[in-house]
């Protein structure tokens, strides 16, 4: 990649994407939550309403409190239960049913988008391969939505059942059936997408297969991305950090991809997580934030490296566009 570095200055500074923090779905299922917390009394989400634990913490404090599964809430004496931003599979609606609790479902409509795709992939005779991490409740609800054995979660081709293209014969190999399509986890890297998709199409190709890649990246995702990227070509970073939660996917991503370009990175949940020697001889710090990252913990880490000599951004962290609405 050619990259156009600016000339490096005297003062050492702190240069902020100009895509980072909250994403829409995420904006909007906390606007939801806390919108019926404060009309109906208390909520309880199953599983984290999004992976950061600041905000984890304040909405308990608003009657938004996490519970482990729909019984559990019920035990808990919860009345209503929630649907996190990440989704869930069709089962957790029934079970609401059965324990005669309300059903608040905030799942972000670009997660339904590829659950809804995901059943029409399998009614149309593909194996789903689900690129994305298999213990994160948005891989495990699209795998309930396609309701078959005929799905799999993979993050790497050898995570597949498969280990042979097809055509290909001898003891211990096995090939992938005729027709394989690939989603993707909606916070996931495209570029490690596509590597992972031209491996699974050489395996499926051969002998008359058929491959079908719906690149289920969500917008935001790839915006955060590619701001990222942006940052690093336009302005000489000398470390990154991506802030957010240490469960969060998405910030993990955007680590990955400054690492991918060269750039020391490191995905941390706060201010304090960071080392005083990733800022010795610095001069430019790089910040962007994972999509579950609200905005004054973006602020308390900009302002613990000015104690550091960096000058803040100009123009504060982010604009804010109120009517904004991915395209999905
Ligand atoms: S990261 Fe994308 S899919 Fe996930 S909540 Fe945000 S907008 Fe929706």
């Amino acid at each position: 990649m050619t990259m156009t570095l600016e000339p490096k200055t005297d003062q050492k500074r702190i240069v902020v994407a100009d895509e980072l923090g909250y994403c829409w779905g995420v904006r909007r299922a906390l606007d939801i939550i806390q919108e019926s917390a404060q009309q109906a009394g208390p909520i309880a989400p199953v599983g984290d309403i999004i992976h950061n634990p600041q905000v984890v913490e304040r909405l308990r404090v608003k009657g938004v409190v996490g519970a482990e599964s729909v019984d559990a809430a019920a035990r808990e004496g919860f009345k209503r239960v929630a649907i996190t931003a990440h989704g869930q599979g069709p089962h957790l609606a029934e079970q609401a049913t059965a324990a005669n609790l309300e059903l608040v479902d905030t799942t972000c409509p670009l997660v339904t988008k590829v659950q809804r795709l995901a059943q029409k992939l399998v009614r149309q005779g593909y194996f789903l391969v689900v690129y994305g991490d298999s213990y994160h409740p948005e891989v495990k609800g699209v795998l309930g939505w396609a309701s078959t054995t005929k799905s799999v979660s993979a993050k790497k081709i050898e995570d597949l059942p498969w280990n042979a293209r097809r055509g290909q014969e001898g003891p211990g190999k096995i090939t992938p059936p005729r027709k394989v399509a690939l989603v993707s986890q909606t916070t996931k890297n495209v570029d490690e997408l596509m590597k992972f998709a031209r491996q699974l199409q050489d395996m499926v190709v051969p002998e008359g297969g058929e491959f079908r890649l719906c690149n289920t990246i969500c917008e935001p995702t790839s915006e955060r991305q590619n701001a990222l990227k942006r940052l690093v070509e336009q302005d000489h970073c000398d470390v990154i950090f991506a802030i957010g939660g240490k469960k969060s996917s998405n910030t993990a991503r955007l680590a990955e991809v400054g690492q991918i370009m060269g750039v020391e990175s490191h995905h941390i949940e706060r201010a304090e997580d960071i080392l005083p020697e990733w800022l010795a001889d610095r001069q430019t710090v790089g910040i962007t934030a994972g999509a579950s990252t609200p905005d004054d913990v973006i602020e308390d880490v900009v302002n613990y490296l000015t104690g550091f000599g960096f000058t803040p951004p100009e123009g504060g962290i982010r604009k804010v566009d109120p009517d904004y609405v991915p395209a999905y």
